[in-house]
């Protein structure tokens, strides 16, 4: 049977495929297949897996028993932990399924985890019933091991067919994607400016989030359409639809390849503005797409990638490694590293478990807010990027300012950073530029402190939308009114572009805004000269500033902003697209 799926259409382009289904909760794993020859291996990592698992708990156990201070019931805890690790449905069960399945041993027994608890929410004990959290706790354990020496699936075979369907996907699980051979997504829950869907457009694969009941209604392999332009999903599609859709992905891709040719040509409008079309990038490895696209520089490197999906914090020389070999990749030209923005949908293993950083804090201690509490790691970070400007045009972005106390105790941690190189003889640009992220509406509104201390300023209209709306970017149940046309928003946007101006301060926009081309005239319109986007996105845009005039655009947008009603402003926006 047939049937359509209808949800928020986060990253354009079509996939045909198979489903893989992600299993729920905090156990979301993917699933790959394992080669005929890899089944015993597979087998043999799963077995390492326990045993280390084993280990651990009888560590623990020696220290229960000799630190005075632990308490009794932990080595009652450790022994049951035990116990069920013992258990041959934990331990055999899963390795059946991966010689019958060709799985991988990590989605294996989170297979057998869901069988088992399953069956305990059926019995009435509430004691016993109590039990399943033990026992998802050892499921957690072994795959935290495996996850930690996961195999990468290849380039070849099934996988490029593959529709990841899920639950919600953290934006930790979403960059792993990069490495594996994914052709499109879609989750239940997630919005459209999520860090979820923002990563899957800088992957280039179409996806739909928000769809609520997707992940119960397919099967696992079942043949699915994702259509990121529409934002749906046909499951089961018959040959009919598939032609047709096969038609239409064909037509994408040769727009798509159409579009190649503007690399070489330069971002200038009608009336001889150059504009500036730089990119965002979470991962060094993004670098061949910002080749591809031949872009201007770097306007945002999300530096918190970094730090995710592992158990430790990257080290100053890891961290120094990874932002030079991003600037000696793109010689003269501007590298803007954004220091940590951990907080909100974005999270690292090594902080949440030290409860350093709470869950889903997205008016909490975020970004800058963390970075202050935490000096260490923010001077870490802040000589790794000093250390990096030595080789390149290096400059340093800052997220969620508001106060001008916290630009002042950037600035002094900055300088500490700078006299410890200097003390310890190591080379970095004494100049480089420093700039802060406008993505909170007080920092709009009150921009004296940025525009008197800092070099450049960078709009983040993703935060600057939720937090004017008082709207969680991730919340696909108020998904419905995130919007960065609402006449606030745009006021906030356009009093920063003027205000810079004014006082001779660089201004762009790096959030999802600067990637959309229905936006850009809006934006030319405003003065905006600096974009920042998804590499993915880019010739768009450039097509879009080659058939604009801002000479005509100013005009125009000053009367769209004294809308009130934002029905009015989408039609006034619609009439400047078509002119
Ligand atoms: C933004 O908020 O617009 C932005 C670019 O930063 P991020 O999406 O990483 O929060
Ligand atoms: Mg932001």
């Amino acid at each position: 049977m047939s049937f359509t799926l209808h949800g928020l259409a986060v990253s354009p382009g079509i996939a045909i495929g198979q489903v893989s289904l992600v299993s729920h909760a905090t156990l979301e794993v993917a699933q790959y297949h394992v080669s005929e020859r890899g089944i015993e291996a597979e087998v043999a990592r799963f077995d390492a897996a326990l045993a280390a698992v084993r280990l651990d708990l009888g560590a623990l156990k020696l220290e229960a028993g000799v630190s005075p201070g632990a308490p009794a019931e932990l080595s009652a805890f450790v022994d049951l932990h035990a116990m069920i690790l013992s258990d041959p449905l934990l331990t055999e069960v899963p390795k059946r399924l991966i010689r019958e399945r060709r799985c991988n041993a990590e989605w294996a027994l989170v297979q057998q985890l869901g069988q088992i608890t399953a069956q305990f929410d059926e019995i009435e004990d509430a004691y016993l019933r109590e039990r399943q959290h033990d026992i998802v706790q050892v499921v957690e354990r072994v795959v935290k091991v495996l996850l930690g020496h996961r195999r990468r699936i290849g380039k070849r075979g099934r996988e490029e067919d593959l529709i990841i369907v899920a639950h919600d996907l953290s934006p930790a699980d979403t960059i792993q994607f990069k490495q594996l051979n994914i052709a499109g997504f879609v989750t239940d829950l997630g919005g459209a400016t999520s860090h979820t869907a923002i990563v899957a457009r800088s992957l280039g694969i179409p996806a739909v989030v928000g769809l609520q009941h997707a992940r119960a209604l397919v099967e696992e392999d079942e043949l699915v359409i994702v259509d990121g332009v529409r934002g749906v999903m046909i499951v089961g599609p018959d040959e009919r639809v598939l032609e047709e859709y096969r038609l239409r992905k064909a037509q994408l891709e040769l727009e798509r390849s159409k579009l190649k040719r503007l690399k070489s040509a330069r971002a200038v409008t009608l009336d001889g503005q150059e504009i500036e079309l730089a990119v965002n990038i979470e991962m060094p490895q993004d670098i061949d797409k910002v080749k591809e696209v031949d872009a201007a520089g770097i306007g945002l490197f999300r530096t918190e990638f970094l730090f995710m999906n592992r158990d430790d914090l990257p080290g100053e020389d890891e961290q120094f490694e990874a932002y030079r070999s991003v600037v000696k990749a793109l010689p003269g030209k501007p590298v803007t590293i954004r220091s940590l923005d951990l907080g909100a949908d974005k999270t690292a293993r090594s902080l949440r478990e030290g409860g350093r950083v709470e869950p889903n804090p997205a008016l909490g201690r975020r970004a800058i807010r963390f970075c202050l509490t935490e000096p260490q790691i923010f001077l870490a970070q802040l000589r790794a990027i000093l250390r990096a400007s030595h080789y390149g045009r290096v400059r340093l972005l800052v997220p969620m300012l508001a106060h001008a106390h916290e630009i002042a105790q950037t600035l002094v941690l900055l300088d500490q950073a700078k006299s410890e190189l200097r003390d310890a003889r190591v080379k970095f640009d004494e100049r480089m530029e420093v700039g802060g992220m406008i993505e909170i509406p007080a920092a709009a509104l009150a921009l004296g402190p940025f525009l008197d201390k800092l070099d450049f300023l960078s709009i983040g209209t993703n935060d600057l939308t939720q937090y004017t709306l008082a709207i969680d970017r991730t919340d696909d149940a108020v998904a419905y009114l995130y919007d960065p046309l609402h006449p606030a928003v745009l006021r906030l946007v356009e009093m920063t572009i003027a205000a810079g101006r004014r006082a001779g301060i660089p201004v762009a926009v790096c959030g999802e805004m600067a990637g959309d081309p229905a936006l850009t005239r809006l934006l030319l319109g405003m003065g905006l000269r600096q974009f920042s986007m998804n590499p993915a996105q880019l010739f768009e845009i450039k097509q879009r500033v080659m058939q604009s005039d801002c000479s005509v655009l100013r005009g125009r947008v000053q009367r769209l902003l004294r809308q009130d009603d934002p029905l009015r402003v989408f039609e006034q926006l619609a009439k400047m697209n078509a002119a």
